[in-house]
């Protein structure tokens, strides 16, 4: 089954909002293993309605569409798609009676405007909206499907969920499409690519890698008969993977970074405390955003100039002249300190250069160090980071929690808190 998707608003081709709901339905089709070939935008205009869906129709099985169902006048979906089909828009009486009951329990007057909703497509089937009230449109002629949504997510979301996949569904030949996504660090997109080797050339499961911010992200496809076989196939390319590429491995799945540090300082029962320079607390609030995570976030210091370096984490004043604040030495005594003043078994520190102006001559805006200190160890990494000030900072704070979890994964000795 072959899938175009058609986003009604004039409010989208004038950039107000983001076509939130084409990305949904994206994202939905491929779940259900159906082809999505092409994505349209029209504004709310009957006649361009009306050519869109004709055009959509001559090359897709299915063709579905979101706005433009609500009871305005400038709500003309249900007209275009009238037009499409050369039928005229007639009340629907289920639907009229869906409606006026609906509006009965919530004490709105069903007047004429809003009874328009009920003014479907002859020969189209109507959709109940689990959240709103415009009904959805299900036309169907020489086994090509035209299905209209609400334009408001919410009513678009649970409409497609709860009356149009079951439908679609039952037309199905029943091929799924899954995927999962290998999270790598400490390795280049083409080194990684390098080490797949002829894996990544497979055409189902078909292999793709995107490049985050410190990390290199695997996505892994497989189209199956049943969503058991597409995860057999799965485990077998992950753990080819693994084989190859196994050390630079952090995570599988695409959960943020913080609750993969969660999870991981949890599971280890240890606890992480931040000194924070270039990132200016960004860490620690990063660590906070996951619920429960006082369970394992001490706290930290935000040390900004050299003086609180000095008076609240204890960086020596013979290295912040010698090799100053930015530099190994200096990251390596605040991991370090935090962790044992804040009486934590991690410790992770930032420092750096955010620009736009500074730095120094080898060590030029966009330099950061960033260290974690373990009980047993401290390891410090320098990275060399673009952008502007804000990306720089984000991005540092972002491979600040990247490093602590390839140190997480590693594995921490057993230790006792100090
Ligand atoms: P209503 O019954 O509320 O009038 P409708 O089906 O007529 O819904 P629209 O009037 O086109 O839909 O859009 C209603 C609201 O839904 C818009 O103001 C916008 O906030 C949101 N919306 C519409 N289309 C999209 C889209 N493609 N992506 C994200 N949001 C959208
Ligand atoms: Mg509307």
């Amino acid at each position: 089954m072959t899938a175009e998707i058609i986003s009604v608003g004039t409010e989208l081709l004038l950039g107000q909002i983001v076509d939130t709901n084409a990305v949904y339905l994206s994202q939905q089709l491929a779940k259900l293993g159906i082809d999505l070939y092409r994505r349209m935008t029209v504004g709310d205009n009957r006649r361009r309605i009306a050519s869109c869906v004709r055009e959509a129709l001559s090359r897709a099985d299915l063709v579905l569409i979101t706005g433009g169902l609500g009871p305005t006048p400038d709500d003309v979906t249900a007209a275009g798609i009238a037009d499409a089909f050369g039928v005229p828009l007639v009340r629907h009486p289920e639907a009229e009676a869906w409606l006026t009951e609906l509006l009965q329990r919530r004490g709105i007057p069903p007047s004429q405007t809003l009874l328009k909703q009920a003014e479907l497509p002859e020969g189209s089937d109507w959709l109940p909206n689990p959240v709103g009230t415009a009904p959805g449109i299900w036309m169907e002629r020489d086994r090509k499907v035209v299905v209209a949504m609400p334009g408001v997510p919410a009513e678009m979301e649970a409409m497609f969920e709860r009356e149009v996949v079951p439908r679609l569904q039952n037309r199905l030949s029943g091929e799924v499409l899954r995927w999962r996504t290998l999270r790598f660090a400490g390795i280049g997109e083409s080194a990684l690519t390098d080490r797949l080797g002829e894996l990544m050339q497979s055409l189902n499961p078909t292999l793709g890698t995107l490049v985050k911010p410190g990390e290199v992200w695997l996505r892994i496809a497989a189209k199956a008969k049943s969503e058991a076989e597409a995860n057999e196939m799965l485990d077998a390319v992950e753990a080819k993977v693994r084989e190859l590429a196994g050390d630079w491995l952090i995570a599988v799945g695409e959960e943020p970074i913080e609750v993969l540090v969660g999870e991981k300082l949890r599971a280890l029962g240890l606890t992480i405390a931040t000194a924070e320079s270039i990132t200016g607390g960004l860490v620690c609030s990063t660590l906070i955003n996951v619920p429960g995570s006082s369970d394992y976030v001490r706290g930290g210091i935000v040390a900004y100039t050299d003086a609180v370096k000095m008076h609240l984490l204890g960086v020596p004043w013979e290295v912040l002249q010698k090799e100053g604040a930015v530099s190994e030495e200096c990251a390596r005594w605040m991991a370090s300190q935090v962790r044992v003043r804040l009486k934590a078994h991690i410790g992770v520190a930032t420092t750096g250069y955010a620009g736009p102006t500074g730095g120094e001559p080898d060590k030029p805006v966009g330099t950061v160090f960033i260290a974690v200190s373990t009980p047993t160890e401290t390891r410090v990494e320098r990275f060399q980071l673009r952008g502007t000030r804000q990306q720089i900072r984000e991005r540092a704070a972002y491979l600040a929690l990247v490093q602590v979890l390839r140190i997480l994964q590693r594995g921490i000795p057993p230790c006792r808190m100090r």
